[in-house]
């Protein structure tokens, strides 16, 4: 009784491990986000498998159905569309749900587009945070970003090509015009590309050829380096209470006079926030 965390391919296919192979067609159930996605790799594989549908709409109510057929006996892997699975992909309430029951669960580690850019981004590598998809919707995406506004490792952002450019220029208002990005791009296929600019030359780059905005991407931003000129989360505060009972020019103007700072730049971080 054995669930086992199959890392599969980002994009090349020749990107899984002997091992990943090996488990996959000695388990009695290969548990797939999408079986027909999963089939073809399998099939790829030389590999028959049972597939069981595991998605993020089904996981709460079917992981239940696995640790009965798990404690039963049964050996399971867990596959996902791409990469490795419960990162931004199901199966956290599986593996949860084993370890609650004492069900043993092994990694068989592999591809992750995360740390595949992040290994090849020339960021610092010591220390990062990974932060998955970005909201949405602009309003919540700049208050988060906001939250880490003083994040001082690296950031690990994933993002899909209809929001790659509001997301940036979301990075741009919020961290600045000149901080580092990586953009990494169709990690492990044809058209990889990796690319590192100050987030304005980005969106400049990325402008200028639609292609480019095309695909799958990582964003790897550069973590924060303390300046004396750092924005307090006081100096927010501040200006968000004063927002709401005047416009944002006076504000900002008298939340600059306040903490003795530029009124321009407070009035750009109002106009973010709004
Ligand atoms: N579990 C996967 C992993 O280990 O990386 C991530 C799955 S998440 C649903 C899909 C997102 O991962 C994509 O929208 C993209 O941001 C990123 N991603 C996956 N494959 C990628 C690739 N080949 N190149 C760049 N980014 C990729």
């Amino acid at each position: 009784m054995t669930l086992y965390i199959v890392a599969t391919p980002i994009g090349n296919l020749n990107d899984i491990t002997l091992r990943a192979i090996e488990i996959l067609k000695k388990v009695d159930i290969v548990a797939a986000e999408d079986t027909r996605h999963s089939g073809l790799l399998l099939q790829h594989l030389g590999i028959k498998a049972k597939l069981f549908a595991l998605h993020d709409h089904n996981e709460q109510e079917k992981s239940q159905l696995l640790i009965e057929k798990l404690k039963s006996g049964v050996s399971i892997a867990l596959i996902s569309d791409a990469g490795t699975p419960l990162i931004n992909d199901p199966g956290y309430h599986l593996v949860k749900a084993c370890r609650e029951n004492e069900i043993n669960v092994v990694p068989i580690p592999g591809a992750c587009a995360a740390i595949a850019a992040l290994s090849v981004a020339g960021l610092p590598s010591d220390k990062f945070s990974y932060e998955g998809f970005l909201p949405a919707k602009s309003k919540a995406r700049v208050d988060y970003l906001m939250t880490l506004v003083n994040e001082t490792r690296t950031m690990i952002f994933y993002e899909s090509t209809h929001r790659l450019l509001d997301t940036l220029h979301d990075m741009q208002t919020v961290f600045g015009a000149d901080k580092q990005i990586v953009l990494a791009k169709e990690l492990t296929k044809t058209w990889e590309t990796i690319v590192s600019y100050p987030v304005t030359q980005l969106i400049n780059w990325l402008n200028e050829d639609i292609a480019r905005q095309k695909g799958e991407f990582v964003l790897i931003v550069e973590g924060h380096t303390k300046t004396d000129t750092d924005i307090d989360p006081n100096v927010i505060h501040t200006l968000k209470l004063l927002t709401k009972e005047l416009p944002l020019k006076k504000a900002a103007a008298i939340t600059a006079e306040i903490y003795g700072l530029k009124k321009n730049q407070l009035y750009q971080i109002g106009l973010s926030l709004e």
